[in-house]
């Protein structure tokens, strides 16, 4: 009989998909790794179960505990998987703005979640990070994972989707692209294959316009996951060779066309990394191979990035996308329908 014991047993190993019409015209081969395909639905599963097996065998998450994060997205689903595998509570904070479909997504999965205010001062006793901070200190066993200080987040990548990347591509990648949030992601992985290749692997950064990364000031933007409005622990600043910059309407376009050409329903960091990772083939060669990874899937995001009304709201839309009908195509020159 083929099956594991739990789900988290299933956490990794995630295929890579070639893209075929986004690239059409382009010269490298570009291959997706698709982290959707994780139980938890998204790239935090890996770090996920690596922070937390890392305090357990420190002492700092023991048996019965509780684990406090402030999340109200996939780092929570991860979490609150693993912690069900393993017998913990969770304790998930979030701000009021976080949609309530979120919210129901971890209490589905049995995590408790606070909501706080957003219209308040951090300094605030009920802002985001006081209520966060209160109930790890208040909480008997509780513990916070801090994905944005945690170093088991980089080494999640380091030891789970560099060697993954580097034995699915024969040791032919060129190029890593990913998006940066906490760094994890492209610390951990960009370490790895750097390390694996003699340096010769290039690590590509996708950020939004705006964020710190690709030099902005912290300006706010739209796509979610991603760039931040200060440099977390997580971020090796060293890693990447490039960071691309990359505006709110082309991530959304290319999320869009991800699953329109590709059949692959994805969230907008991922449109966003695989607008950068195409950008960068336009300017490669015939040999070069590179692998984007995007992180979830699309389905946390009908109600924006694949809501037309949403689009328009903001301008997003390219002109050939908004409001064409099935008749509009099929009219004929005269005007007239078949
Ligand atoms: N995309 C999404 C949807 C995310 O939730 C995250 C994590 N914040 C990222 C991309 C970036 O990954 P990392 O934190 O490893 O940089």
């Amino acid at each position: 009989m083929q099956y594991v014991e739990h789900v988290a047993d299933l956490v990794g190993n995630t295929p890579l998909v070639k893209l075929n019409t986004v690239t059409q015209g382009l010269q490298p081969l570009v291959l997706a790794k698709l982290e959707y395909m994780n139980p938890g639905g998204s790239v935090k599963d890996r770090i996920a179960l690596r922070m937390v097996e890392a305090a357990e065998r420190s002492g700092e998450l023991r048996p019965g505990g509780t684990i406090v994060e402030p999340t109200s997205g996939n780092t929570g689903v991860g979490l609150a998987m693993v912690a069900q595998r393993k017998g913990y509570k969770c304790v998930f904070v979030c701000p009021d703005k976080v949609s309530e479909d979120k919210r129901n997504v971890l209490k589905a999965y049995g995590a408790e979640v606070v909501v706080c205010p957003t219209a308040v001062a951090p300094e605030h006793p009920n802002s985001y990070y006081n209520v966060s901070d209160r109930l790890v200190n208040e909480i008997d066993g509780a513990w916070k994972p801090n994905q944005y200080a945690n170093v088991e987040n980089p080494a999640s990548h380091y030891h789970g989707t560099g060697p993954e990347l580097w034995k699915q591509t024969e040791g032919r990648i060129t190029h890593f692209v990913a998006g940066v949030g906490t760094g994890g992601t492209i610390s951990g992985t960009g370490r790895y294959l750097k390390e694996v290749s003699g340096g010769k692997v290039k690590i590509v950064g996708a950020d939004p316009e705006g964020s710190v990364y690709s030099g902005g000031t912290g300006r706010p933007y739209l796509v979610e996951g991603v760039g931040e409005d200060f440099w977390p622990d997580t971020y090796d600043r060293d890693i990447c060779d490039e960071i691309i910059a990359i505006s709110d309407a082309d991530s959304f376009n290319v999320t869009r066309r991800l699953a329109r050409e590709e059949a692959l329903l994805v969230g907008g960091s991922c449109g966003m990394a695989a607008a950068a990772a195409l950008e960068l083939a336009r300017r490669e060669g015939p040999d070069a191979v590179i692998v984007v990874l995007l992180p979830d899937g699309g389905r946390g995001y009908l109600s924006k990035v694949f809501n037309d009304a949403w689009m328009s709201s903001y301008g997003f839309l390219a002109p050939e996308e908004s409001g064409a009908t099935v008749g509009d195509v099929l009219r004929r020159k005269d005007g007239t329908l078949p």
